[in-house]
């Protein structure tokens, strides 16, 4: 059976058996609430559902709609927001909620969804068709593979994403859009997954050529990704001595990791020689530099921090634009997934003593002063500092991937 014999008809029936149920999905007969969906939608741009759940949750318990989330401080946004990551997404989130308050109402078609702050071609998608039942397409990762699959698509990503569309434009129904965009992200969600698609129990299985082919698991074909050149930098830990907090700055918000935390970093460049670090420390100290380095992948380039780190006094000011942030305040801190590792990388040894001072008046002898104290861990007494896990471990383990399986 040709592809083109693939109905939405065939996926509704499926659909109505075996739909997920979601926190902010209507059920059947409701009406689908705008708030709830845009909402769940930005929230899961990059996500998983199963990170999505609690902030979701918790957000309805603080902000039931979109009025009170408009009308909330910024500060109580992002702290809601704090651990979902990408941060630009929160504040997009509170932009957006503001726009909608003013003017009554959200968009309820695509064109008007797509001017919202944080509101791409697939979110706007998403929206006017679950939201508003607008026959509108809704294609993220999951569509993409299943469509690339029931067409036997060669064109690798990103090019083949144009013809994607137009395929699934082709196939939205005109009656109950909504529920055949929902319908198509279960089906890539639950069986049309990366590895091993579950074929035997899709409703499109009569017409998906690449499982014709006994190719399902090779598409959607895929551009090898140049690896980019690799850069360097290096990064500096300071860690007050009494309070043990750490000194963080926030990047610019334009850019790579914009108005992300971090402890303050070199340039990031091909030719960095970490030798010559210490020329772009963030403050005067005795600084101690890491054996080995932090590795991190972004999509275009591979980095490598070399790290250096230092106790400073207690009296020891932040420098202009930066800030020390306590040690139990850190889970609250928009840290990305390079600078988790640089933070439990230096964490993970011992802390060397600070340079001595011009003034040392009552200066407790920082040698032997003893590392802050943990926050309660209902986990096993730790290990003396020269082996435990740092502090940061818990955070690096809990930091969701992003990778949306939805
Ligand atoms: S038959 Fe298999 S590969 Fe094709 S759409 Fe269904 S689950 Fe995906």
């Amino acid at each position: 059976m040709p592809a083109h014999a693939a109905s939405a008809a065939d996926l509704l029936v499926w659909y109505d058996r075996h739909r997920r149920a979601l926190p902010w999905r209507a059920l059947p007969g409701e009406q689908p609430d705008p708030y709830r969906v845009w909402l769940s939608e930005v929230m899961l741009q990059q996500t998983t559902v199963t990170a999505v759940k609690p902030y979701f949750e918790k957000f309805l318990r603080l902000f039931p709609d979109v009025t009170a989330l408009a009308a909330a401080p910024e500060e109580a946004v992002m702290s809601a927001w704090a651990g979902l990551g990408y941060y630009s997404r929160a504040r997009n989130l509170h932009a957006c909620a503001k726009l909608v308050a003013a003017a009554g109402a959200f968009p309820d078609t695509e064109e008007g969804l797509r001017k919202l702050p944080g509101v791409g071609a697939y979110t706007a998608g998403a929206i006017a068709a679950i939201a508003f039942d607008r026959p509108a397409a809704a294609v993220d990762g999951n569509v993409e593979r299943v469509m690339s699959r029931l067409h036997a698509i060669e064109t690798p990503l990103p090019a083949a994403r144009a013809p994607i569309r137009l395929f699934t434009q082709g196939i939205v129904p005109r009656d109950r859009p909504g529920d055949f965009a929902q319908a198509l992200m279960d089906l890539g969600a639950t069986l049309c997954t990366p590895k091993r698609p579950a074929c035997a129990l899709c409703p499109w299985m009569a017409p998906c050529r690449a499982r014709a082919e006994g190719l399902q698991e090779t598409f959607p074909r895929k551009v090898k990704k140049e690896k980019g050149i690799l850069r360097r930098g290096a990064a500096f830990v300071a860690i007050r001595a009494g309070d043990g907090a750490i000194l963080l700055r926030t990047r610019p918000a334009e850019g790579l990791l914009g108005s992300m935390a971090e402890p303050p970093t070199s340039a990031w460049l091909p030719d960095y020689d970490p030798a010559k670090g210490l020329l772009d420390a963030p403050l005067d100290a005795r600084w101690k530099r890491l054996p080995g380095v932090v590795k991190h992948g972004f999509t275009h380039f591979p980095l490598e921090l070399t790290v250096f780190l230092a106790r400073v006094a207690a009296e020891t000011r932040a420098p202009e634009g930066m800030r020390f942030t306590p040690r139990d305040a850190l889970d609250a801190e928009p840290l990305p997934g390079a600078m988790k590792k640089v933070l439990a990388h230096a964490l993970a040894g011992p802390v060397p003593v600070p340079a001595p001072t011009a003034t040392p008046v009552r200066e407790p002898d920082l040698a032997t002063m003893p590392e802050p104290e943990p926050p309660p861990r209902r986990g096993p007494i730790p290990k003396p500092a020269s082996s435990r896990p740092s502090d940061l471990a818990r955070i690096v383990k809990k930091a969701p991937k992003p990778v949306r399986t939805r």
